[in-house]
């Protein structure tokens, strides 16, 4: 499989048209919420879906490697913890 795409609830996504990823997930308290623990994932174009922490994590790791992240070690910008 390509690295191009990451599987999200079924969904083959191509890493390029994703905007954003929550970090925290879903909460707004209403009682009838179906997406309430879930993470969000922005597509182009208004798009969401929504993705377990397992899946949130994986798609995080495909678009590292698609966008050819280096290392942390070689990071100049790194802040010291
Ligand atoms: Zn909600």
């Amino acid at each position: 499989m390509s690295d191009v795409f990451c599987k999200v609830d079924d969904k083959n996504i191509p890493v390029y048209r994703i905007m954003w990823l929550a970090d925290v997930p879903h909460f707004c308290g209403e009682e009838d919420c179906m997406r309430e623990g879930q993470y969000e994932i922005r597509l182009e174009q208004g798009e969401s879906v929504w993705a377990n922490r397992e899946e949130r994590d994986r798609t995080l790791e495909a678009i590292e490697r698609w966008a050819g992240m280096p290392p942390e070690d070689e990071d100049p910008d790194a802040e010291p913890w």
